[in-house]
């Protein structure tokens, strides 16, 4: 049936999601000239909070810095169409998508004579990886797509173009059988997910792998943070694949992906090929600071109401 986002901000108006529509020749929908952010909003005693809202908009802003693509809104303006959707539609919970971009005017490759337009949608989303995959770890393989250098896409910017390459690694890694592909840097090491970043535990360090060609993912911070709250001492590092597979436990963390444990690597088990246990133990952790259940993380959340 498709996304069902009931009302859309586009361009400072509410309307119902069959009338948000933008034309067949905008620059965006040809060359990829956009750029996005995936938030999400949890339930909490205190009705629906987004989480960490202010650097979701923040990476917003930059990622538009980066393309030249001036923002008609200042990033108030965007926290508060935030809101607005997500009262409108009476979410609860819900994954966010605003979405700058070039519409039409010219479709010459230059972008900067074209509109920059903006939209934010909601929706529920549950699991990222599936519901099996959360239960019993996700399987991973590592994609012959690498995820671009920094001299070919610019890989801090969260960019709809950029995601070419992240969605040729995922259907590749999807039609051979795994949940999620591991993109390697253009010299070997790990990368990313196609939407995730990757930590590691082994002998009881949990290594963060280090933002090369990576986004700088924002649950990635959140999880070093909670990591180090925890008591396990957390390094960033540059890794080769093999280092993953003699790991004692394998995560990936993201806005849709929240904490996700892996199971297998290039059909490797990792640890004991179920979910690791401090992984499920950050998740938890995860969860309940989301959910506002966790005063020290409070200021993490913005509440809708
Ligand atoms: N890397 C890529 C390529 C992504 O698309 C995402 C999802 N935004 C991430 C990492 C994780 O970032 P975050 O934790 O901010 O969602």
């Amino acid at each position: 049936k498709g996304i069902q986002a009931g009302k859309i901000w586009l361009n400072g108006q509410l309307v119902a999601q069959e009338e948000a529509r933008v034309s067949v020749l905008s620059h965006a929908l040809h060359y990829g000239s956009s750029v996005f952010e995936g938030i999400r909003a949890y339930r909490t005693g205190r009705g629906p909070a987004i989480f960490r809202l202010a650097e979701h908009t923040r990476r917003l802003m930059e990622s538009a810095h980066i393309l030249r693509m001036p923002v008609p809104y200042t990033e108030e303006e965007v926290n508060e169409a935030i809101k607005a959707v997500i009262r409108e539609n009476g979410y609860q919970e819900c994954y966010i998508r605003p979405l700058v971009f070039r519409g039409g005017a010219s479709l010459g490759v230059n972008p900067l004579p074209c509109p920059v337009e903006m939209m934010v949608a909601a929706w529920h989303w549950g699991a990222y990886l599936g519901d099996e995959a959360l239960r019993s770890g996700a399987k991973l393989v590592t994609s012959s797509w690498i995820r671009s250098p920094g001299n070919v896409l610019p890989t801090k910017a969260k960019a709809g173009g950029n995601y070419v390459n992240s969605s040729l690694a995922k259907a590749d890694a999807v039609s051979a059988g795994f949940d999620e592909a591991i993109l390697l840097d253009a010299q070997g090491y790990v990368a990313e997910g196609s939407g995730e970043n990757l930590f590691f535990l082994k002998n009881s360090v949990l290594y963060a792998i280090a933002h090369s060609v990576t986004l700088v993912g924002i649950t990635r911070d959140s999880i070093v943070h909670v990591a180090r709250d925890l008591g396990y001492e957390v390094k960033a590092v540059m890794a080769t694949r093999d280092e993953l597979y003699t790991a004692d436990e394998v995560f990936m963390t993201g806005t849709a992906a929240e904490v996700s444990p892996i199971s297998s690597i290039d059909f490797r088990p990792i640890g004991t090929g179920q979910a690791g246990e401090v992984t499920l133990e950050i998740r938890r952790r995860y969860l309940d600071i989301v959910s506002g259940r966790d005063p020290n993380y409070d200021h993490w959340l913005t509440y809708v109401n």
